[in-house]
């Protein structure tokens, strides 16, 4: 268990994340995955997709296969808290202090793309006496980080020359599988991508990784060296696609995965409004009837998107109650005319459960016209994170 948060008392809202909910998702993915005895790797960028970086990795270092991350600067955060391998899979920047820090302080691991970088960990691994694993990102059609032929081969050949270097293998990210139940492009990035690795092993063995929530749900093909496991690990189907295709396989069960993260405040004031009196900046909301409200103390500086002015609800005692007016930076007025007794010591879930009802990312994405990896990614860091059960 992690230590009381103070701040998580004085706080105005606080984050609780599931532990017991979080292992479930995990050893969902781990029986999915065991006929291919393939690694689980929580992703836990962006601060674990909004769970607390620390917190999560905490709750999985008994179970984690690694823990792949998005930076240098997030794997430092963690080095502290994994003896587990950390796969940076993105930025890398071209500084030799910052790598030989990361290198002395976790078992860190590289995907790279650019020769400078390959030079880079060149010089940090002949400082330090050390040995750095490199993975090589293929380009499969996604069009984002990763290496065509012969560039990719090139880049193998140099690590493979450097004996400060490890090359441990090949990675791609897929570009179709979230959007869509017609699978033929992923098919084809896979076939280019296993393709392409064989060519440059030429013969020697390499791991193999490709495999997000969406191609490990669907892909059991895909379940190679290990999976990168992100949005799945926290409760969510990747998308409503994912999801209705998922459905037929023999691995489904409804209760598959769950949401882990609950968000909770409890309202600053209570108060009446009159008939026809208005709610907040701009005047975008005007009472209809006398009605009660309640304050609560979060806004979009936390990452309560103010889109969601007039738009969307909490929960209160296991009923909606719903954003009147504007959402402010640091406050939201909900309507609780038609909820009982509510009180300044009652719970109002922005995410989570309440009674019998859910409000979950998905809800909020729908009302934004975003998925829920924004929404969670964008709760503010600065919220006290508690890790319950
Ligand atoms: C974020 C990320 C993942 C995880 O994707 P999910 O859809 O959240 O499972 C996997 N691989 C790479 C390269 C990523 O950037």
């Amino acid at each position: 268990m992690a230590a009381r948060d103070d701040r998580a008392i004085t706080a105005p809202s606080v984050i609780e994340v599931s532990r017991s909910g979080l292992l479930k998702n995990f050893r969902f993915f781990q029986r999915l995955t065991a006929r291919s005895r393939s690694h689980v790797y929580p992703v836990v960028k962006a601060n674990a997709y909004g769970h607390g970086m620390k917190l999560v990795v905490r709750a999985l270092e008994g179970v984690a296969g690694g823990f792949a991350v998005h930076s240098v600067e997030e794997a430092l955060q963690i080095a502290g808290e994994t003896r587990k391998p950390v796969l940076i899979m993105g930025h890398i920047p071209d500084d030799t202090t910052i790598v030989e820090n990361v290198l002395s302080r976790c078992d860190a691991r590289f995907v790279v793309v650019e020769e400078e970088t390959v030079q880079t960990l060149a010089k940090a691994a002949a400082a330090l006496g050390r040995v750095v694993p490199i993975y090589v990102k293929l380009e499969t059609g996604t069009n984002r980080l990763g290496l065509t032929m012969p560039g990719a081969a090139r880049l193998a050949r140099q690590i493979r020359r450097n004996d400060a270097l490890r090359l441990r293998g090949f990675s791609t990210h897929f570009a179709n599988i979230e959007d869509t139940t017609d699978h033929r492009y992923a098919e084809r990035q896979f076939e280019q991508f296993t393709t392409m690795a064989r060519e440059i092993a030429g013969g020697d063995r390499y791991e193999l990784h490709s495999a997000c929530s969406a191609a490990a749900l669907l892909f059991p093909k895909t379940h190679q060296s290990f999976i990168r496991l992100g949005i799945s690990l926290y409760g969510y189907w990747p998308s409503r696609e994912t999801f209705v295709s998922f459905k037929t396989s023999d691995a489904f069960t409804p209760k598959s995965i769950e949401p882990v993260l609950r968000w909770r405040t409890n309202p600053v004031q209570i108060k009446h409004v009159d008939e026809g009196d208005h709610i907040g900046y701009g005047l975008s909301y005007q009472a209809r009837t006398r009605m009660k409200i309640a304050v609560l103390p979060i806004g979009y500086a936390d990452g309560y998107d103010r889109r969601l002015s007039n738009t969307s609800y909490v929960l209160i005692r296991g009923k909606r109650a719903p954003v009147c007016g504007r959402v402010c930076m640091n406050l939201i007025m909900v309507d609780v005319t038609h909820i009982k007794g509510v009180s300044l010591a009652d719970d109002a879930i922005l995410l989570g459960k309440s009674g019998g009802e859910t409000l979950d990312a998905d809800r909020i994405a729908s009302l934004l016209g975003s998925i829920s990896y924004e929404v969670l990614a964008r709760l503010n860091p600065g919220i006290p994170r508690i890790l319950v059960r």
